[in-house]
């Protein structure tokens, strides 16, 4: 078994090199080679023969495929269908914004967590992603686009804190100065909430924004829509929100889709505020995609802004999400569903 360069991290790399001989400094030379996106050894054209040659026999580079890439012509968002060496497909989009170039990233083939509402769990899990596949969609959107990406979001496909250890690595090595240097704050995880991985990742102590799909106010609603919930109840999942924001004193993020006559009455804000109130956080409002095999509809512009409204009047931080790529199906798990 060959081993992809990008699944070490960069000591561990170091520690390869330094095992058959090689100067220190050569860790640094191909760590950042391979976040160019070089396809083969040969690319790296300042690494001696013998050097490459002695890498082949034990590891490889791994690489991305555009399968298919679709680009708004409404605000530039681009929706890339990313082929993996086994064939399998995952989605990337790159948002423009005015802070800088958002990436939003897939961590699994697939999803188990079966959120009812969901386009990417349809079909289930197929594997997880490893860490070079996680940072590959980083590197080859940002080697087709030709500018630097300067905000990640972990809210592709899949469920990150599914692939705990891959997702790990991954942060370790995008953040890493030798590498794409992207900075903790500037990268989102997002989570339906599996509490045990929540309190580990607050011992990580790495800072960056944790994200939890939270969707219902309370248990009953909660449980009709995501499974977790039977494994983690809503009282479970915000106590370990409220441990993570003491531990690391980052604001959290609560996605809540907005999907009409399930989650959005008045009542339901008002219960959502009052759970939250307090807390250092601020919830995403989301309409509701619709996905083709899923009842869910979104409410009105009008139930939108009342719901926002009602958060905000009871003291709790709320904004609506602009939809982006809406002319490219730029929510995830739509483009890899009609590929399969
Ligand atoms: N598994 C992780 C990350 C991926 S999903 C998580 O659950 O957070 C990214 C976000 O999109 C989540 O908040 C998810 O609940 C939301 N989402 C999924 N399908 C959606 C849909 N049809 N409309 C609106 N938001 C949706």
């Amino acid at each position: 078994m060959l081993t992809d360069l990008k699944d070490l991290e960069y000591d561990e790399l170091a520690d390869l090199l330094a095992d058959s001989g090689e100067p220190r400094y050569r860790a640094k030379q191909i760590f950042s080679w391979l976040q160019k996106g070089v396809e083969s050894f040969d690319e790296m054209t300042d690494i001696p023969k013998k050097t490459r040659e002695n890498l082949l026999e034990t590891s490889f580079v791994s690489t991305l495929k555009i399968r298919e890439k679709y680009v708004s012509k409404i605000d530039g968002t681009i929706k890339y269908l990313f082929e993996l060496e086994d064939g399998n497909c995952i989605e990337s989009v790159i948002m423009r914004y005015k802070h800088g170039i958002t990436i939003c990233i897939s961590s699994q083939v697939g999803c188990r967590m079966g959120c009812r509402f969901c386009a990417s769990t349809i079909g289930g899990l197929y594997r997880n992603l490893t860490a070079g596949e996680i940072l590959n969609q980083v590197i080859f959107a940002q080697k087709d686009i030709g500018e630097r990406i300067s905000n990640i979001v972990m809210m592709g496909i899949g469920e990150p804190l599914d692939n705990y250890d891959n997702v790990l690595k991954f942060l370790h090595n995008v953040n890493h100065s030798e590498g794409l240097n992207i900075g903790y704050r500037h990268i989102s995880l997002s989570t339906c909430g599996v509490v045990d991985k929540i309190y580990k990742l607050a011992e990580e102590n790495l800072p960056i924004t944790l994200s939890i799909s939270l969707h219902a106010p309370n248990n009953e609603v909660r449980k009709t829509i995501m499974p977790i919930n039977s494994r983690f109840s809503v009282e479970e999942l915000l106590e370990a929100c409220k441990k993570y924001i003491d531990k690391t004193t980052r604001r959290i993020s609560f996605e809540y889709a907005l999907i009409h006559g399930v989650n959005d009455s008045m009542d339901n804000a008002a219960e959502l505020a009052k759970r939250l109130k307090g807390m250092l956080c601020h919830v995403n409002l989301i309409p509701v995609n619709k996905v083709e095999e899923r009842k869910y509809d979104k409410g009105s512009a009008a139930d939108i802004r009342a719901f926002q409204d009602k958060l905000l009047s009871l003291g709790v931080n709320a904004t609506v999400r602009r939809e982006l790529g809406n002319d490219i199906s730029a929510s995830c798990g739509q483009l890899r569903k009609k590929v399969l």
